[in-house]
């Protein structure tokens, strides 16, 4: 523990309640004859607390490599040499798979005049259309939740590197299907 004050056997016991007696860097149940250890979550240095709320169970192997991490950092580490383990190449959507288990959901959206409305989390959202003079093309300004955000993983990998670069402009844009049937990216022309 990197903290001024050692948490106590009543607040241990609270929070292998809350954690069960598995490791917070891996989700691995920690085998019943090796004592659990315990870390901060948020680190100290950074504002995190020795509260049952911010304090979980870790294996004693993984307690003993964490260094100066806290829990979330070395599981964030841990995580992201796991993703990147196979040496494949790893695009937007794989991290955001590999992260929230989901991506590139399709909008619904509807166009009247200028102003657009967007259909997500069951309740529309209704928002100002602009044009880029230059383009023609029009857009929006939205908070969209990741869940809906894609890369255009194929075409980035078939194109040259000025392609990939004339794209990133709109790279990471969301699918976009409108009320009327027709599906398109967004934004387009
Ligand atoms: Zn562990």
């Amino acid at each position: 523990m990197t903290s001024k004050r050692q948490i106590n056997d009543k607040e241990k016991a609270i929070i292998m309640e809350q954690h069960g007696r598995v490791c917070f860097v891996d989700g691995v149940p920690i085998p019943d004859d090796e004592v659990v250890e315990f870390h901060h979550i948020r680190a100290f240095s950074k504002g995190g607390l020795s509260t049952v709320d911010n304090v979980a169970p870790v294996c004693r192997k993984h307690h003993r490599t964490i260094g100066t991490m806290s829990l979330q950092e070395y599981r964030d580490k841990v995580d992201l040499d796991s993703f990147f383990a196979d040496g494949e190449p790893k695009y937007l959507n794989d991290l955001i798979n590999a992260k929230t288990g989901n991506c590139g959901e399709p909008v619904v959206y509807e166009i009247e005049g200028d102003r657009i409305t967007l259909y997500f989390n069951s309740s529309p959202h209704n928002l100002p259309l602009y044009e880029c003079p230059i383009t023609g093309w029009k857009y929006f300004y939205a908070n969209i939740p990741i869940k809906f955000l894609e890369n255009d993983t194929l075409f980035l990998r078939k194109q040259s590197a000025f392609l990939f670069w004339l794209n990133i402009s709109h790279a990471n844009r969301g699918r976009f299907y409108s009320r009327n049937g027709l599906n398109s990216n967004f934004p387009s022309k």
